[in-house]
């Protein structure tokens, strides 16, 4: 039998369709191996976003080369978001003759039958342009997890941040009907999922063809029975409705969590990047949030040194830290993403400042999560389980309600989908350790 591994980089989306790659694989007999140099067939599903992204990716082709020299048979194939641009399409096809396979985000679907030719012929296969206003949804996903799963409810992004390539990659936003999306989450859970992640570039602005919203999605999921906890990612506060926040008072199955990307705490910097809201606002939406639900965990996005972003305009960055205080926070150094319109904005920031800024800027947001996760300490806090530690294999890792990583040690085996109460020991910037409560 054939074996194949998938090397996945970005965002839960792309975890998602490379479960969904995964499952067309098996379903064509292969067999998964999680090391892809004894992979007969490598998938490279790609992601466009980071700073030298097309950089680390061709550096990463290269290391096929000798892998397609020692074995004819070995297929490569390359999707994801960096192909969705014609300029690196072009480069693949003259600089990296190895390459078999090449397919977009619209056109995941083809993959076996571009498969299947690439066999019989011998031919490279290309399929970038597919109907982008069309929803795939897959029979066969090999989830990562059995007690939890990825569920695709919109699809690309109507927002063009001026920084973000994501709305050239994906295509225009489309929502999955909610009848859909519920029958899924039913047949998930009749295999054992208990949670559940909403997903989507943008999940709040869900809309489906019968005018339900994403409030009456998550009300309809909250009623599925097997299901337990339900999240959501990645939200945008221009969309975030009071029905939406209300769930967080009526859904008891709605984590306490929310990621809510901020983005900048100055409004001349958030009006450039086309976020559609102010600095009041998103601090209206926080108190809504806290008020319904006050132990609710907040986290965010921050980019420093936009262009244009002056000393003062970053520190109302730092001020709105310290002032919302959240739970934890991705914070990035701006790159301009060439086909974006803030590439081409004057004033890009030295890279040196950039730095100097991110620095200060991780120091404030990791005293942010220290502080927050000191609050759980001597806490008892349920935690959905999903294996053993990397860290330290005599300890179990799983997630709280809120998010948090915990990793916590328990005297009982095969803890892997269960949800354990935890008393928390010790909280560290990034992770709580802790033990089982057996009281
Ligand atoms: S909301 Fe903005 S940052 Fe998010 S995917 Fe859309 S364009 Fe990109």
């Amino acid at each position: 039998m054939k074996k194949y591994n998938i090397i996945t980089y970005g965002c839960q989306m792309n975890e998602h369709d490379s479960e969904n790659i995964a499952g067309m694989l098996d379903s064509m007999n292969y067999i998964y191996t999680d090391n892809p140099l004894e992979a007969d067939l490598v998938v490279m599903n790609t992601c466009s976003i980071r700073e030298h992204a097309d950089k680390r990716f061709f550096g990463m082709l290269g290391q096929f080369k000798n892998i397609k020299k020692n074995n004819r048979d070995f297929i490569l194939c390359i999707c994801g978001c960096m192909p969705q641009q014609d300029r690196i399409v072009e480069e693949i096809k003259n600089s990296f003759s190895w390459v078999d396979i090449i397919f977009g985000t619209h056109t995941i679907g083809e993959f076996p039958n571009l498969l299947k030719k690439r066999l019989e012929t011998g031919k490279k296969q290309i399929s970038i342009v597919g109907d982008s206003s069309k929803i795939c949804t897959f029979e066969n996903t090999r989830r990562l997890f059995k007690h939890k799963a990825l569920v695709n409810i919109t699809y690309g992004c109507n927002n063009f941040c001026t920084y973000c390539i994501v709305p050239y990659t994906r295509g225009r936003e489309k929502s999955r009907s909610l009848d859909d999306v519920v029958r899924e989450i039913k047949s998930l859970s009749e295999d054992g999922v208990i949670e559940v992640t909403l997903l989507g570039q943008n999940v709040n602005s869900f809309k489906d063809i019968n005018g339900n919203d994403f409030s009456d999605l998550i009300r309809e999921v909250n009623k599925i029975d097997r299901i337990k906890r339900i999240r959501f990612m990645t939200s945008h506060p221009k969309d975030i409705s009071d029905n939406l926040i209300e769930c967080y008072r009526d859904c008891e199955k709605l984590c306490k969590h929310i990621h809510l990307p901020v983005q900048s705490g100055n409004n001349e910097i958030l009006r450039r990047m086309n976020r559609h809201y102010d600095v009041d606002r998103y601090k209206e939406i926080i108190l809504k949030l806290r008020k319904v639900c006050p132990d609710i965990a907040i986290s965010t996005d921050i980019i420093v040194g936009f262009p244009g972003e002056s000393d003062d305009e970053f520190k109302d960055t730092l001020d709105l830290i310290k002032e919302v205080q959240f739970d934890s926070a991705f914070t990035f150094i701006y790159s301009p993403r060439p086909g974006t319109p803030a590439a081409d904005f004057d004033n890009q920031i030295p890279d040196k400042i950039k730095h100097e800024r991110f620095d200060r800027l991780t120091e404030i947001v990791n005293e942010s999560s220290l502080r927050k996760n000191k609050m759980l300490e001597n806490k008892i806090v349920p935690v959905l389980v999903d294996g053993k530690s990397k860290r330290n294999n005599k300890m179990w890792t799983g997630r709280s309600e809120d998010f948090k990583l915990i990793n916590f040690f328990s005297k009982r085996e095969n803890l892997t989908g269960e949800i354990v109460p935890v008393l928390i020991d010790e909280a560290k910037t990034f992770s709580l350790d802790g033990r089982e409560d057996i009281s």
